[in-house]
């Protein structure tokens, strides 16, 4: 078996792991839970960082944090995994999702069109104009590593007032490089910026999570929330309805050890995506997606598009023959709109995210995929045109 994205220790990891062992420190006090908050603040250039114990719980505390309230709108991108949209539920908002550019992630200029029609601000907040609801944020999602093109939206979005809460959790280790951006890492272009470090992501602590920020009264506020919302540490007093959303000591010592192994990551799948794309699009009808020209990605994961009529089969059929030879494919997420719990929500013009549902295949990617494995990933795929 082939699979699609698994994790790779081949570091510090038991060492690290070992000593919070052997020392008892395995909760959520203990040096690496700080260690591991200071270097990837250092990494991604933010000025602070607060562990949670995963990217979902992240998110949801991050929109909490700047202001999304009960019966309030978050833009969000129609093309994610599910828990970027959850995350506006828990909170008590409703979702308007947005279509994706060709890069997967949310179509930016659609964003702008959005906000100048269909909105109005009035007395310091943006209003949709359809619903009469405040819009207080928006959750652009950096997909499979490709940075979204924030540069025309922070300021349009700073004007109005709304919120941007970047959900970096498949991003970590991807670069703006062209533009005013150029350097800045994804995360930390918005207010606020949430990471994950699960199993299948390109570092990982099993689970686990990270806030990212600039902001001191964000970083504190995310801290005092995740540990219970705890202000007399000997009384007992909490004054506000927190959550029990730290990582661990086991957990960020696991982090530490792949952080320091993140560089030799993304080069090894930056490797893995030029030997890919090179073979696949020489096969008439299919073709890996290209990554956006205005940054350095992370290489997370590697899109196959499917051209049926080209090819000959259509991605579905594709999906059933790598199964069957023992290769794990996925196609990208259900689009959320279509999910049972958004089903009713605001969408708008939501064209492209349809077709490349249609037409996209996520292959093997991992750190460790071997030059066979990667040589039967193409066999299927030569096979699949005769
Ligand atoms: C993985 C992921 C999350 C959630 O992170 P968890 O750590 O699994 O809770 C959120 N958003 C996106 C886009 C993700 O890929």
């Amino acid at each position: 078996m082939i699979p699609l994205s698994v994790p790779y220790f081949s570091g510090n990891e038991w060492k690290y792991v070992k000593e919070c062992i052997d020392t008892g420190w395995v909760s959520s006090a203990g040096k690496y839970v700080e260690t591991f908050e200071e270097r990837v603040a250092e990494y991604v250039g933010a000025k602070y960082a607060v562990a949670c114990v995963n990217g979902t719980a992240a998110l949801h505390i991050a929109l909490k944090i700047v202001g999304v309230r009960p019966g309030d709108e978050v833009i969000v991108p129609t093309v994610t995994f599910i828990a970027s949209v959850n995350a506006v539920r828990y909170v008590g908002a409703e979702p308007i999702f947005m279509d994706c550019d060709n890069f997967y992630c949310m179509d930016v200029e659609k964003v702008v069109d959005f906000l100048r029609e269909k909105t109005r601000f009035r007395e310091g907040y943006c209003y949709n104009k359809i619903s009469g609801r405040r819009i207080s944020a928006i959750v652009p999602v950096h997909v499979f590593g490709n940075a979204v093109n924030l540069e025309p939206l922070v300021e349009m979005c700073q004007e109005r007032n709304i919120k941007v809460v970047e959900d970096a959790a498949e991003s970590l280790g991807t670069f703006y490089s062209v533009g005013k951006l150029s350097g800045k890492s994804t995360g930390v272009i918005g207010d606020i910026g949430i990471l994950s470090f699960n199993g299948n992501k390109i570092i990982t602590t099993g689970g686990g999570g990270m806030i990212v920020t600039n902001r001191k009264t964000y970083a504190e506020r995310a801290k005092y929330l995740t540990t219970q919302a705890k202000d007399d540490p000997v009384r007992y007093i909490h004054n506000e309805v927190g959550y029990n959303f730290r990582l661990t000591n086991l957990q960020a010592a696991l982090g530490v050890a792949q952080l320091e192994k993140l560089g030799e990551y993304i080069k090894k799948k930056r490797e893995n995506y030029i030997l890919y794309k090179k073979e696949v699009d020489s096969i008439p009808g299919l073709h890996i997606a290209e990554t956006p020209e205005y940054c350095s990605p992370n290489y997370w994961f590697y899109c196959l598009r499917v051209k049926e009529k080209e090819y000959g089969m259509s991605k579905d059929k594709l999906l059933t023959v790598f199964t069957e030879r023992k290769i794990q494919v996925r196609p990208i997420w259900y689009l959320s709109h279509w999910q049972r719990p958004y089903r009713s929500c605001q969408c708008y013009k939501i064209e492209r995210a349809v077709k490349l549902y249609e037409e996209t295949l996520n292959i093997p990617c991992s750190v460790n995929l071997s030059q066979e494995q990667r040589e039967r990933v193409l066999e299927v795929l030569r096979d699949g045109r005769r």
